[in-house]
């Protein structure tokens, strides 16, 4: 079996921090800044209930069920399996008669804006075929964090991330992208500050890592926007808008880089005209792993709480 040694409290606040930061996001995702300013104030969206969560979360939790009911070396068709179990949530209207973990949770099978790379990637039946080639988009990064979580070296951790990437993105950076932020959260849960797990994931796409140039310009960029700007919308907007993968990572990296809060970084992540849900959720995952305090009303709101520390006690075995 896949086992994590990790304390049940850091898979659990990793989890929350991407359930609530993609609950933040998931009203602004369609919504410019002009847009949202006019909606929410100056600040933007700064509170909502209830919490709702997207396909972000909804597949993280899929990834991290794949890899807690995998063996060693069979983590990949585990997780593929999962992603072919958050497809049928997708495609069906409630679980089938028998439906086990999270595959028997009716709450789950709500569609709110599942990644077109995904729904096709997913629907072919096997694996090891290449699909959407030119696929980049942020759907890869998204769900990668739980890849993070395991008893998996920290460069494992990237490459199985990287490798289940392909499910549903063919394009290099998709990967590489999911790879970083599973490495990130595997140094992270292991004591490395945010800084210093930036600078490793940096070193790591120079040296080590092919078709890694747009990961590593996009990281890059993050770290000098987080040396040189105040933190504001603007600020994220210079990284782009977070619709495909390396600048999804960049608008995370940098909100958690810069914000003195993990509220602060929760909102400035949400909060601009890209793909709030997916920038966000990113960010929160970072957060979590960090061990950074999340705001208490959000976490015990959150759509999913119970599924979320449901999950943690079984990969913990404290399950009653
Ligand atoms: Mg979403």
């Amino acid at each position: 079996m896949v086992t994590t040694s990790l304390p049940a409290d850091r898979l659990r606040s990793t989890l929350l921090g991407g359930a609530i930061g993609d609950a933040l996001g998931h009203p602004l995702e369609n919504l410019n800044l002009a847009q949202i300013r006019a909606a929410h104030g100056t600040e933007g969206l700064t509170d909502i209930s209830p919490l709702l969560i997207t396909d972000d979360t909804q597949m993280t939790l899929f990834s991290f069920e794949g890899l807690m009911l995998a063996d060693v070396d069979n983590e990949m068709s585990s997780v593929y399996n999962a992603y072919r179990r958050w497809l049928a949530t997708q495609e069906q209207g409630q679980p089938s008669p028998g439906a086990t973990g999270l595959a028997a949770q009716e709450w789950l099978y709500v569609r709110r804006g599942p990644g077109q790379a995904c729904l096709t990637g997913l629907r072919q039946t096997d694996h090891a075929q290449v699909v959407n080639p030119d696929a980049k988009g942020c759907g890869t990064v998204m769900r990668a964090a739980p890849f993070g979580l395991f008893d998996h070296s920290p460069d494992d951790a990237f490459l199985l991330a990287a490798k289940c990437a392909r499910f549903t993105h063919g394009h290099p950076t998709a990967a590489v992208s999911a790879g970083v932020l599973a490495r990130l959260v595997s140094l992270l849960t292991r004591g490395h500050d945010l800084n210093d797990a930036v600078r490793e994931c940096l070193r790591l796409l120079t040296y080590d890592v092919p078709s890694a140039g747009e990961t590593r310009l996009a990281m890059r960029e993050a770290v000098k926007a987080a040396r040189q700007s105040t933190p504001s919308p603007e600020a994220v907007e210079m990284l782009g808008g977070g619709w495909v993968a390396e600048e999804a990572l960049s608008i995370a990296v940098y909100c958690a880089l810069v914000s003195d809060t993990a509220e602060e970084a929760l909102l400035l992540a949400a909060n601009h005209s890209g793909d709030s849900d997916s920038t966000a959720a990113i960010c929160g995952n970072l957060l979590g792993a960090a061990g950074r305090k999340l705001p208490e009303t959000w976490a015990a709101t959150v759509e999913g709480r119970r599924t979320i520390d449901r999950l943690v006690a079984e990969a913990t075995g404290s399950l009653n």
